[in-house]
């Protein structure tokens, strides 16, 4: 296996998303060990300043590829762009992030350079020198290992999944920029309009604190509890994927297997019954607390704290008590 360890930064709106601090993180160790070097490829308009921050949290080269053309992800320019990167540097292992737009960039990718990829990774590991990839299969029941025939070893990986290292602002790192050469006639895709999240939502990857409901809220405006909640408490607002599937709320709300991976300080679950695929997505929040009627729930099984009892009864009392205490 080649050494050296490549990292797909994700920035939204000129912030870099903490997954990529996490993938950084465990680039700087793996590449430690290969003697390898850690290089990072941030792609979009206007964000060399953000090189910097990728070189604090281990990168020892970063290829900042900005340009107009990649200000919005697009599958066609952003996988030519890397694809070039890659063919001619040659990493032993690329990482990039299993969000929405890291999914389809790496599958894209992967196809493109006839390399393996294990998606959803959530521990990496070497093993006589080659990487090993653990990812969740059958619901988060069992974990499977992969390894890689070729190079590069591909891997997505999710979002709080692998601990995130403190920052050296003192570290020294070459930044280089990449020349964008694309013809945008070969970029099959548009963006016309990005419509913009509800405003003073917080996003479920980075919030600290989740309050999520499920199919016990009984109908869609259960959420407006849900939500009012989640703004008293500072809180992102989750779902099961009952609630998604019934439209009560939308997909990019839902935790678990097929939703988001998420870690807050306290997860607050509401009506839901805690059904592996959701446990998938959930279990290593810090302290979880669970409000549901049933006192057999197995939402229990996975509780710091648990509260049987009506949803409807008990949050508007959680409501007043909490205004008391920061009152
Ligand atoms: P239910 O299981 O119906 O539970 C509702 C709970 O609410 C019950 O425990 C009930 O006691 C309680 N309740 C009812 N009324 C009240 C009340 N008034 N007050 C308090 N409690 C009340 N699910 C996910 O969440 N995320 C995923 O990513 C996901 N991916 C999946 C992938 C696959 C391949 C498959 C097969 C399934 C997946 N699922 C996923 C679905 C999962 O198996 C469950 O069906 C789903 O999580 C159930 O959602 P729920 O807990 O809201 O609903």
């Amino acid at each position: 296996m080649k050494n050296n360890v490549w990292v797909c930064l994700e920035q939204n709106d000129g912030k870099i998303a903490g997954v990529s601090f996490e993938m950084l993180s465990e680039a700087r160790k793996l590449a430690d060990q290969l003697s390898g070097k850690v290089g990072a490829v941030l792609m979009g308009a206007g964000v060399k300043e953000l090189a910097k921050e990728a070189v604090a949290y281990g990168a020892d080269e970063v290829y900042v590829c900005d340009d107009e053309q990649l200000k919005n992800y697009r599958t066609d320019a952003y996988t030519r762009v890397l694809e070039d990167l890659v063919k001619g540097k040659e990493p032993g292992i690329l990482l990039l992030p299993a969000t929405t737009n890291g999914r389809d960039l790496a599958g894209r990718l992967a196809s493109r350079l006839e390399a393996g990829l294990a998606a959803d990774c959530v521990a990496l590991r070497l093993e006589d020198g080659q990487l090993v990839a653990t990812r969740p299969i059958f619901g988060g029941n069992l974990m499977a290992d992969v390894v890689f025939k070729k190079d590069p070893a591909m891997c997505t990986i999710r979002p709080n999944s692998l601990n995130k290292a403190d920052p050296d602002a003192t570290r020294g790192g070459e930044i280089v920029d990449v020349a964008v050469v694309s013809e945008e006639d070969k970029i099959r895709t548009q963006v016309k309009e990005i419509l913009a999240k509800a405003a003073g939502e917080i996003s479920l990857t980075d919030a600290q604190i989740i309050v999520s409901g499920g199919r016990g809220l009984g109908d869609a405006s259960g959420f407006d509890l849900i939500r009012e909640f989640a703004k008293e408490l500072g809180a992102a607002v989750g779902a099961s994927r009952a609630a998604v599937d019934a439209g009560w709320i939308p997909y990019e709300h839902q935790v678990g297997q097929t939703g988001k991976t998420v870690g807050p300080k306290l997860y607050i679950a509401c009506g839901i019954s805690g059904a592996l695929q959701h446990l998938a997505g959930m279990k290593t929040s810090d302290v979880i607390v669970a409000i549901n009627k049933d006192e057999e729930a197995p939402i229990f099984g996975v509780a710091n704290y648990g509260i049987v009892g009506d949803l409807y009864k008990v949050i508007p009392i959680m409501i007043e008590e909490y205004k008391k205490v920061v009152a």
